[in-house]
């Protein structure tokens, strides 16, 4: 049997009944690696000598004992390098782990791989890291979304058995769409944040990129809840989200939001959304037609406020604290200016000059205070909406995947690839990506894929209501053929 081709809560019975060890999960997974990342580019960096020393001791008793789970390069793991993918943060050591990542290796996961990413989580299709491109393992020429792309791909390429990223704007659920696995964004609150490199951090959540809906709850399970580190973080009770996958849609009621079902979105995508929602008319959902007047607002309150909020959470890097350093400066401000002229590329600056003009005295008033204030009526068009629904079903993206190079010349173009999945940050709301059929552009099938979006803090419902879709169809069993 090829342990990595395993689901996490497959590979979990494995271990449990020591039909095999955690050891052999991560020499399986390492075998996968080696094979297929060579054309993926979806690690940045691994310490497999450390992680066989984890394994060897693990305990499989606990809920993820001995599992091997690759990270974003936003979080801070203990002892590995934590770089954002820029050359910022170049030869910088994380001193101390996430709450998230501390809460993994309480449940006996192993971080094992640092994620290729957008510098900062700043894109939507990775190719803002500083290092290198990673490809969409369903299409090599094309992106795996962004910004959490690496975990996205190596989770489809079969090359970890799950992955932790985090979602400003969409960062989880597009890739996970256009990879074709399942995403996750918990409600805002649910996930400590403490340890996650900040971008915007009134809209970061840190969420899984798992194989199945039932692994996403497992993970769920054991990075949520109240932690004093994170002042925002919320003591709501965590339920355990794999007790009430399994119960059935009678009586459930699903939202078609009137302004996601636009002109401009591709055809194939729009048809196996309405596919997917007429699936769940058959599982006993009822679907009702729901309306957010403010969705037309969304991404550019988003790029007020996520620019805003980044421009002062990256004024810690500055040359002296972490990272890359310029040489010989002849002063402070010399130091300061050519140090992050030399660390940040070009999106990054570009929104910490948006973010610095929006917040400058003058335009304050007419940009973020506005913006903030729309940002409420979003929030109240999911609260009404809410009123009606118990979820909201919708594409997670417009399009599949695009093929890479195609939007670097053109920022607009690219932040326009999250204009379904950033309203549910700026609400708070839960969201998920589960796959939803298939694409088929220039002969090649691309995933598609379906967004669910729930009330806060009821992620339990929401995957319940993604877990039926999954498994009464077979999406979840394709897997891209890739060169061995
Ligand atoms: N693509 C969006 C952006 O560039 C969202 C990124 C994210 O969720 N981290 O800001």
């Amino acid at each position: 049997m090829d342990l990595a081709a395993l689901t996490l809560a497959e590979l979990r019975e494995q271990l449990r009944t020591r039909a095999a060890s955690p050891l052999e999960a991560l020499d399986a997974v390492e075998r996968r690696i080696a094979a297929v990342d060579p054309h993926i580019h979806g690690y940045l960096h691994r310490d497999l000598e450390q992680a066989r020393a984890l394994a060897a001791t693990a305990d499989v008793t606990l809920p993820l004992g001995g599992i091997p789970i690759a990270i974003k390069d936003v979080l801070n793991v203990r002892g590995q390098p934590c770089t954002c993918a820029s050359k910022i943060l170049e030869g910088y050591i994380a001193p101390y782990d996430a709450t998230a990542i501390a809460q993994l290796r309480a449940a006996g996961a192993i971080p094992y791989g640092r994620t290729n990413m957008d510098e900062f989580a700043m894109g939507s299709s990775t190719e803002n890291s500083s290092v290198r491109v990673t490809a969409n393992p369903w299409d090599l020429s094309r992106i795996p979304g962004g910004s959490s792309g690496g975990s996205a791909a190596v989770v489809a390429a079969g090359e970890a058995y799950a992955a932790l990223g985090s979602d400003t704007g969409g960062s989880i659920r597009q890739p996970a769409a256009l990879c074709g696995c399942v995403g996750l964004k918990p409600t805002y609150g649910r996930v400590s944040r403490f340890g996650l490199v900040a971008f915007a951090s009134s809209l970061d959540q840190i969420g899984p990129f798992t194989k199945t809906v039932r692994d996403s709850a497992l993970i769920l399970n054991a990075i949520s809840g109240r932690d004093p580190q994170d002042s925002t973080s919320v003591a709501e009770p965590v339920p355990d989200f794999t007790a009430t996958l399994d119960r059935d849609l009678k009586g459930i009621r699903l939202g078609m939001p009137r302004e996601y079902f636009i002109d401009g979105i591709d055809p194939q995508v729009d048809s196996a959304v309405r596919k997917a929602i007429r699936h769940y008319e058959s599982l006993g959902a009822e679907i009702v037609e729901v309306s957010l007047p403010h969705t037309d607002y969304a991404v550019a309150v988003y790029y007020i406020l996520a620019t805003a909020e980044a421009s002062a959470n990256l004024a810690r890097f500055d040359g002296v604290r972490y990272g890359h350093r310029a040489a010989n400066p002849v002063n402070l401000l010399d130091h300061y200016g050519r140090t992050r002229e030399e660390g940040f590329g070009p999106e990054v600056k570009r929104r910490i000059i948006l973010g610095t003009y929006v917040l400058s005295s003058g335009y304050y008033d007419a940009y973020y205070l506005r913006a903030q204030k729309v940002r409420t009526l979003i929030r109240q068009d999911f609260t009404r909406a809410f009123e009606q629904v118990d979820a909201i079903v919708c594409p997670t993206t417009p399009e599949p995947a695009f093929k890479a190079g195609e939007r670097t010349g053109d920022p607009l173009k690219m932040y326009l690839a999250d204009i379904f999945t950033i309203a549910a940050n700026l609400a708070g709301n839960p969201g998920i990506s589960i796959p939803c059929g298939f694409a088929e552009i220039e002969g090649v099938q691309l995933p598609v894929g379906l967004q669910l979006i729930g009330k806060p803090f009821d992620e339990a419902g929401l995957l319940n209501i993604a877990h039926a879709y999954e498994q009464s169809t077979e999406w979840r069993l394709r897997r891209p053929a890739l060169p061995a």
